[in-house]
């Protein structure tokens, strides 16, 4: 009899996790299945770069055919889960709706952008988390330097070339430093924009920036992104959000049409739905095997499980933790079906990296600190190592090669998934 493994989730760890049971699981001893809302992987680090045009959108993610070796992969959403029957509810793309059942199933369903109730916060403000935010992003920005440099009205302008990012984790950092960058570079195509200049602004709740990193490696990365004239309002919030101004704690009332969210990340809200227990936080709590609190075939991994962390505490959301349970995951699932004996998660992070944009980073691994170019040239070769496929790592070194000599590519494809109505 073969059993029926189902992972949910098809992103760092639930990829890993899928590798890893072909690896370890004969043919003939399990059925792979593979739920997941797409047909590719996103690898999220890049995510900045593709914003800011380094790299090739298409080439940030990975299609899962092409790793997946003899693993089901099924197009849609986990949306019910019934732990009794051990099956789970499957919304699969193009409409129709199955009950699929499991021996062992894997939860490995990521996370989403925290909201917080900030007026306006979800009609105006935009997220930074997967490669559609990224592409709308790039497109707002060049979008905005266009009318920005058409307009006539001052004020409309200056609304224009406010940008607001709201949360200094790396993500916000990341994304905000790669789009200055940018942007600096394409404003040289808009002569009256020019001249009025453009504003980035980064709002953050803390009295620092980067929580992830040490604190003398935040103060650099501040030092160097306030160098570039970026506008860093620490201990400050965002209080309402409207189509062309963001309020501040402070009072100030910025005028700008742009306000990209990225104060931290929630796990996957269907997670309620699922039957399974939750934190405070919404996360599944999982023992130091993966196995999830009271359900003895349920496995959870990544930024959607409060996974005791080796260090103390629960693991960060972060791919570096998710690539690591995955396989963890993947050989107690044998282990349970009679393949191997179960190993506790170990891995302790020893390296972390903020990417500043302009060839600079900061990071550490173990003890020793890097700032400047040598972190970034490090955190590029790791990064370069973990992008899944031969394929992609080429496409990668070829795009960032040819983005060198040539001027930053500025056209507008926000139209793209409108094309006109015949007739
Ligand atoms: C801009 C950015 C930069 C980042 N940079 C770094 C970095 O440099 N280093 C680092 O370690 N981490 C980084 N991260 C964090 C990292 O991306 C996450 O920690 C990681 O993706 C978590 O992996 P995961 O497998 O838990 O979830 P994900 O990789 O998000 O995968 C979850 C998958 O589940 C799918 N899914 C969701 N709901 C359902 C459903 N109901 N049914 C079926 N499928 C579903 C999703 O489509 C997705 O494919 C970054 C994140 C962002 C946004």
């Amino acid at each position: 009899m073969a059993w029926n493994v189902v992972i949910a989730g098809g992103g760092f760890g639930g990829l890993k996790a899928a590798r890893e049971l072909e690896r370890v699981m004969p043919k003939q001893a399990a059925r792979l299945m593979l739920v997941n809302e797409q047909n590719y992987s996103t690898y999220s680090p890049f995510l900045p770069e593709a914003a800011a045009g380094t790299l090739e959108p298409r080439h940030v993610v990975t299609p899962l055919r092409d790793i997946l070796k003899r693993t089901y992969l099924r197009l849609g959403e986990i949306v019910g889960h019934d732990p009794e029957a051990k099956t789970v509810e499957l919304a699969a793309k193009g409409g129709d709706q199955e009950t699929v059942p499991y021996d062992q199933l894997l939860l490995a369903l990521g996370s989403v952008s925290r909201v917080l109730p900030v007026p306006g916060l979800t009609e105006h403000a935009m997220g930074f988390k997967s490669l559609a935010d990224a592409i709308v992003l790039r497109n707002r920005v060049v979008e905005n330097l266009e009318l920005a440099n058409a307009t006539q009205e001052h004020q409309r302008r200056e609304e224009l070339l406010t940008f607001v990012f709201v949360g200094g984790g790396y993500a916000g950092l990341e994304a905000l430093a790669e789009l200055q960058d940018f942007a600096a570079d394409a404003m040289d195509s808009y002569p009256r924009a020019r001249l009025h200049g453009m504003r980035w602004i980064l709002v953050e709740a803390a009295p620092r920036v980067l929580p992830e990193i040490d604190q003398d490696l935040a103060d650099y990365a501040l030092r160097e992104l306030r160098g570039r004239g970026i506008d860093i309002k620490l201990e400050t919030q965002l209080k309402e959000v409207t189509a062309n101004s963001a309020t501040l704690s402070t009072g100030e009332v910025v005028p700008s049409t742009t306000v990209v969210w990225t104060a931290g990340v929630a796990p996957a809200p269907i997670l309620r739905q699922l039957n399974v227990p939750l934190d405070e936080r919404g996360r599944v709590p999982v023992d130091a095997h993966l196995r999830v609190h009271g359900l003895d075939s349920v496995w959870a991994i990544g930024d959607c499980a409060a996974a005791p962390d080796p260090r103390g505490g629960t693991c960060p959301p972060t791919a570096q933790h998710a690539v690591r349970q995955g396989p963890v995951a993947a050989r107690n699932i044998a282990a349970e079906l009679g393949i191997g004996t179960p190993e506790p998660f170990t891995y302790r992070s020893e390296a972390s990296f903020v990417n500043l944009g302009r060839y600079k980073a900061v990071g550490r691994i173990g003890d020793r600190k890097f700032r400047g170019f040598p972190a970034w040239f490090l955190a590029r070769s790791y990064h370069m190592s973990q992008i899944p496929g031969y394929a992609r790592k080429a496409h990668a070194v070829l795009d960032w090669t040819a983005s060198m000599p040539f001027k930053r590519d500025i056209a507008e494809l926000g139209s793209v998934t409108q094309p006109k109505r015949l007739g």
